[in-house]
Formats: structure tokens, C-alpha cells, sequence
């Protein structure tokens, strides 16, 4: 594993002062609850404005915004699969949201970049699932890639903070 790559805290991703962090948006892009709630609060209107004139994101895409209030250059909105009981292509999808998000931090180069737990929140997603699919879908692009030079997990729960450090343990 990319250990010396990867990265695990816990806390809030609005207060990071990284080249990017991705927030985990639905598809009209246009703000929401929970972490993309929280973007928007702390960015500001900026953020909202660039979003409405992005035409919405498909579900296991990416798209890149600049980061208004925030201390971060750029903010990587990625919309996560709604867990629907697991036979509805959750996991590639969600694989997809890692993916796209790397894949957009090496083209411009970013050197930091923050994740939340993409879809498990509202979404509802398994924690325990979800975080290795994002350790996962990180190794195996960074093992490939010279950027993101550093990523790192951003845990809101302590039980998740947990879910997260035995899967980097490993
Ligand atoms: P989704 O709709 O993709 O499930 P949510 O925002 O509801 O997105 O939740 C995604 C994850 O982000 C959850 O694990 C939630 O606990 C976490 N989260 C919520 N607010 C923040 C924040 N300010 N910083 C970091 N993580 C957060």
C-alpha cells in the first residue's frame, strides 16, 4: 500500500487547508445536507453561482469547481450511488466516484486531496464497505500516479475513524 501516501484524521473537511477536497454532492450539484450543506455554508455564494452553470453530474462522476471562502484552490464534487440494498451497482458506482475524483486532482495537478466518506451519509451506503472501496480505489490509482501526491480520509465518527485505521493497518 501507498502508506506513506494516504492519510487519516478526523474532524471537519470545510476547515482543511489542502490543494483540494471533494465533496460528496447529488446530481443537481446545487447544494444539499450533510458535508455538501456544509461546503456551501463555508464557501459561500460563489460556490453555488459556478455549481448552477455545471448542468448537474451523473452519479459516479466528477466535476471541479474553484474553493470561494474555503482554504483550498479547488473543490471536487462527486455524486455517490443511494444504497439500495447492494444489487444496484452501489459499489462500481461508488469505485467510479473515487476514480473520477483522483483522476480530475492529477490533471490539475493537485497535490493534497481530502475525501469524505462519499455516500455514507444520506445515502446511506455501509461505512465498513464504503471506506474500502476508498481505500481501495486510492491505492490503485496512486500506485499508477505521481498526483494526488497525498490523500487524506477525513472521518466524522469515531466508530468510522476506527473502520478506517484497521483497513489502513492492513
Ligand atoms: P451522502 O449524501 O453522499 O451520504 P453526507 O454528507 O450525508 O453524504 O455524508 C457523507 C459523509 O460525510 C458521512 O460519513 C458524514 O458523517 C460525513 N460528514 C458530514 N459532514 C461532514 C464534515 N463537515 N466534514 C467531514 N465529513 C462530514
Amino acid at each position: 500500500m501507498e502508506k506513506s501516501r494516504l492519510e487519516l484524521i478526523k474532524g471537519d473537511i470545510t476547515l482543511l487547508e489542502v490543494d483540494a477536497i471533494v465533496n460528496a454532492a447529488n446530481n443537481s450539484l446545487l447544494g444539499g445536507g450533510g458535508v455538501d450543506g456544509a461546503i456551501h455554508k463555508a464557501a459561500g455564494p460563489g460556490l453555488l453561482a459556478e455549481c448552477a452553470k455545471l448542468n448537474g453530474c451523473e452519479t459516479g462522476q466528477a466535476k471541479i469547481t474553484g474553493g470561494y471562502s474555503l482554504k483550498v484552490k479547488h473543490i471536487i464534487h462527486t455524486v455517490g450511488p443511494v444504497w439500495k440494498g447492494g444489487f444496484s451497482d452501489e459499489p462500481a458506482l461508488l469505485a467510479s466516484c473515487y476514480q473520477k475524483s483522483l483522476a480530475l486532482a492529477k490533471e490539475m495537478k493537485i497535490k493534497t486531496l481530502a475525501f469524505p466518506g462519499i455516500s455514507t451519509g444520506i445515502y446511506r451506503f455501509p461505512k465498513d464497505l464504503a471506506a474500502i472501496i476508498a481505500v481501495n480505489e486510492t491505492n490503485k490509482f496512486l500506485n499508477k500516479n505521481r498526483y494526488p501526491e497525498k490523500v487524506i480520509f477525513v472521518t466524522y465518527s469515531d466508530d468510522n475513524y476506527e473502520t478506517y485505521r484497521k483497513i489502513l493497518a492492513t
